[in-house]
């Protein structure tokens, strides 16, 4: 739409509201709110100011003057709120130089979009991201009576197994085995197809939705792939749907890795293509139906993925997910077909749907940054034609420790993410898509927030392990 389509479009809804809307750099929409009378086509023009020092992450107090400049493509009608809303996602701006703002992950999607039609490999880049969640009781509506209460009950994050069950939770998913009977079982039907159609109701394509592994509710719906910006924009669509439609049904939903202790985590595995002209350049007659662009890109990546952790699977509870046994990747491998392997080649007879499957990712990333450092990594793959090795088409899970020694890990720690990007970094500013000043903030802003004040913090099972000693 253009702005005077956006003015049209809040008329013909009757909007009350206008609600701008952002990404921060740690992966949480903000937004603020004007009535519709203060809406015109200048603001497109002109933007909207606001503090950038309360941010995290962002301006220090004495340069916290930004500018927020909405997208008129990304105009919605909001679904939540009572008063018709007209929503638009913004991209953040310098008041005085009037450019992108470095660290606005929106403008680094941009960047990286931009660049990669710079390197001619190709025009587009699409993503497919597959992000599971959990569905837990809101505790304000103390609902005891299905599946999710088990999961919140608080000893269940330290010792899990052998315990007396209370109260009768007959239907409830056997231990690993949500995937996925039908319902009584699978007591969150309704929910989900609540979720699809609030999706639908904003443009978003969804193909499935169902059940996932972990017993406690786990789920997951599946969009539509799209190319990296608007893929990023329809994430947190995505999420802020989920959430909400939960909430309004007396749930909550998290997204967070590994909530539950021995139990299947959440991933969000990133199907990935690289197109130009209208052709997919990643269908060609090498291993897996794959072409050699698409094989270094998968190179790319493996080289690269200790460092693109940080991006990829940012939180500390990401590696609490990345342990065997639970179908999250640890190894850095690829293969058709193989879900053990960290890269996939899913099977397809459709030269349109030859992609590349990374599963290491999960959904507490930030989706603009994540797809932008994961493009980044599959371009310096191409560019260098980085060779991926052999694939490994045996279920790794199964591999003794000594077939297992020379196939290297994704990192084991946010600390280790975080050193690896330190030391690997190269491959993200080509094109000032990450700039240095980027890279040091995430840094020292993920040790400080998060790896240390959990490092330094008793948990309870060290109170489980250590009270007595
Ligand atoms: N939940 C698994 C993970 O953590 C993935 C299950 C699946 O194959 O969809 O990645
Ligand atoms: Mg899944
Ligand atoms: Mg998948």
């Amino acid at each position: 739409m253009t702005p005077q389509e956006v003015v049209e479009f809040a008329k013909e809804n009757n909007c009350g509201m206008v609600d701008y809307k952002f990404l921060d750099f740690v992966g949480i929409w903000q937004h603020f709110t004007t009535p519709v009378s203060e809406f015109d086509e200048e603001v497109f023009e002109e933007g909207l100011g606001f503090d950038g020092s309360s941010i995290r992450g962002w301006q220090p107090i004495h340069n916290s003057d930004m500018l927020l400049m909405p997208d008129p493509t990304t105009a919605k009608i909001d679904p939540f709120p009572e008063v018709p809303t007209l929503s638009l996602i913004c991209n953040i701006i310098d008041p005085f130089t009037r450019e992108g703002y470095s660290r606005d992950p929106r403008f680094i999607a941009q960047k990286a979009e931009a660049y990669l039609k710079s390197t001619g490999i190709g025009d587009t880049a699409f993503f497919g991201p597959e992000p599971e969640f959990f569905i837990f009781d809101d505790v304000r509506y103390a609902n005891t009576s299905n599946e999710s209460f088990y999961a919140v009950d608080s000893v269940e994050g330290i010792w899990n197994t052998g315990r007396e069950e209370f109260p009768n939770l007959g239907y409830k998913p056997r231990h690993k085995e949500g995937y996925f009977p039908c319902a009584p079982t699978d007591s969150m039907i309704d929910l989900r197809n609540e979720m699809v159609q609030v999706l639908q109701s904003v443009g978003i394509r969804i193909e499935a939705s169902h059940h996932e592994v972990a017993t406690a509710g786990q789920a997951e719906i599946d969009m539509r792939f799209d190319s990296l910006l608007r893929m990023g924009d329809t994430l947190q669509w995505f999420k802020y749907i989920i959430k909400n439609v939960a909430l309004r049904n007396g749930k909550t939903v998290t997204f967070m890795p590994k909530p539950i202790y021995n139990d299947n985590g959440s991933g969000m595995h990133c199907h990935q293509s690289i197109w130009k002209d209208g052709k997919n350049l990643f269908c060609g007659d090498g291993y897996g139906g794959l072409s050699k662009e698409a094989l270094w890109y998968i190179g790319g990546i493996m080289k690269h993925a200790k460092a693109l952790c940080a991006f990829t699977n940012p939180t500390t509870i990401s590696y609490k997910r990345l342990v065997p046994g639970f179908e999250a990747p640890v190894n850095l491998a690829y293969s058709n077909r193989n879900r053990s392997a960290s890269l996939r080649i899913p099977s397809t007879s459709n030269p349109k749907s030859k992609r590349v499957e990374y599963r290491t990712p999960d959904p507490s990333c930030n989706g603009y940054l994540a797809f932008s450092a994961l493009l980044m990594a599959g371009l310096d793959g191409i560019e260098n034609k980085i060779d991926p090795g052999d694939p490994l088409d045996k279920d790794i899970y199964g591999l003794s420790p000594e077939e297992l020694k020379d196939i290297p890990n994704v990192a084991g720690t946010l600390q280790e993410a975080l050193d690896s990007l330190r030391d690997d970094h190269e491959f993200l500013l080509k094109g000032d898509v990450f700039t240095e000043d980027v890279i040091d903030m995430w840094i020292n802003y993920k040790t400080e927030a998060e790896v240390n004040p959990v490092r330094m913090r008793p948990t309870p099972m060290e109170f489980a392990l250590y009270y007595d000693c």
